[in-house]
């Protein structure tokens, strides 16, 4: 509810002055009592916003096929965990193993790990994996404890990770703190200068008036942990989400509310919120932390060399023409360059020594 969640933030910016945005988003999504994910169901046709696991069957199809792949590749390990971060409705994961299965002794194998911070969408999850026994961590640290090979998924759950944000003004890079007043949250200017380290070749001393450099800590942390446990523990994580291939300056804060843009510091707790995932940063990263990293490749290229096109026509060749008519306007949504084909990627992190996964290198 944005009354309660507005009325508690506005009282610590009260006490301790102008937040960061990362710790405004991190209210007001994961609140546990008035927070956005604990509020209701927001994927899907009547949600705010459709993933591509909502699209069409083929791409989790795909996925399970790339993970069942890679797990060969490495031996078929026994006892290996397979995790979810974010996994929405369940959707993604149904498809996965039910095409996984074609890989024998793959799901008998695994400890299926599913992160949420949803205690709606972790219902739905139950519901869709009833046949799975899954097991629950509200966090994607807690995911990633176990010791046995790793093999993970992720889709659209980096953008969720919360950001903070510099402005380049004519003093220099300020960040964008949060400030509140009677009309209600807006951006207010922080100290001249004052980002990490870390961020400094990002920031380019002659960037123009008005430049936005994003950062995100958890995502970078996240990142690094997944990578450090694939590179210890063997197995081989996939990443897919909205963002650019080369780091590069840009505001790509989004707000989503019923489907539409909205304000992202209007009324926390009732809108998605979102940014673009650098993945030059994600791959320099998952090598820092001892991995490889393949990719980033645009999606559709991804589910093109994966076979998305022969699994919609032999889906369709047992349809009906309307039926199929549909698989492939849904295989076009997720492939395409002008929808979702190539604003999203794919990035595949494994041990340096493992064959490469499939898809991320032509
Ligand atoms: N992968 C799904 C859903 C993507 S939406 C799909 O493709 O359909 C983002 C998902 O991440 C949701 O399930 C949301 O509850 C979860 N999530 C967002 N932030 C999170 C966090 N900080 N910790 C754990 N889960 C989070």
């Amino acid at each position: 509810m944005a009354e309660a969640l507005s009325a508690r933030i506005a009282a610590r910016i009260a006490a301790e002055g102008p937040m960061p945005l990362d710790a405004f988003w991190r209210i007001a999504m994961t609140d546990p009592e008035h927070g956005y994910y604990a509020a209701g169901q927001p994927i899907g046709d009547a949600g705010d916003f459709v993933t591509a696991p909502e699209i069409s069957q083929i791409f989790g199809e795909l996925i399970g096929l790339w993970l069942a792949d890679a797990w060969q590749g490495q031996g078929a390990p026994d006892g290996f965990d397979l995790v979810e971060l974010g996994p929405g409705r369940g959707q993604l994961m149904a498809d996965t193993l039910r095409a996984a299965r074609m890989a024998p002794g793959f799901t008998e194998a695994m400890r299926l790990i599913l992160a949420d911070a949803s205690a709606p969408l972790r219902r739905a999850q139950a519901k869709a994996l009833a046949n799975h026994a899954p097991r629950w961590t509200t966090t994607w640290r807690d995911a990633l404890e176990g010791d046995g090979p790793l093999f993970l998924i992720a889709n659209e759950f980096l953008d969720a990770l919360p950001i903070r944000q510099w402005r380049k003004t004519a003093e220099g890079w300020r960040e964008q703190l949060i400030a509140a007043d009677a009309e209600g949250f807006r951006f207010a200017p922080g100290p001249v200068a004052g980002f990490p380290n870390r961020l400094a070749d990002d920031a380019p001393e002659h960037a123009p008036e008005g430049a936005v450099l994003e950062w995100s800590a958890e995502r970078d942390e996240c990142i690094a942990a997944i990578a450090a446990a694939v590179a210890a523990r063997g197995g081989a994580a996939l990443i897919i989400d909205y963002g650019h291939a080369a780091t590069r300056l840009g505001d790509s804060l989004q707000a989503l509310r019923n489907g539409r843009p909205a304000d992202p510091l209007a009324d926390p707790g009732d809108a998605d919120l979102t940014s673009h995932v650098d993945f030059a940063a994600v791959a320099a990263i998952a090598k820092r932390a001892g991995a490889k990293a393949y990719g980033p490749v645009d999606q559709g290229t991804f589910l093109l060399r994966l076979g998305a096109e022969a699994r919609a026509a032999s889906l369709s060749a047992r349809a009906t023409p309307e039926q199929a008519a549909g698989i492939h306007h849904a295989v076009r949504r997720l492939i395409h360059p002008l929808q979702m084909g190539s604003l999203f990627k794919a990035i595949a992190i494994a041990p340096p020594d493992a064959p490469p996964p499939a898809g991320l290198t032509p």
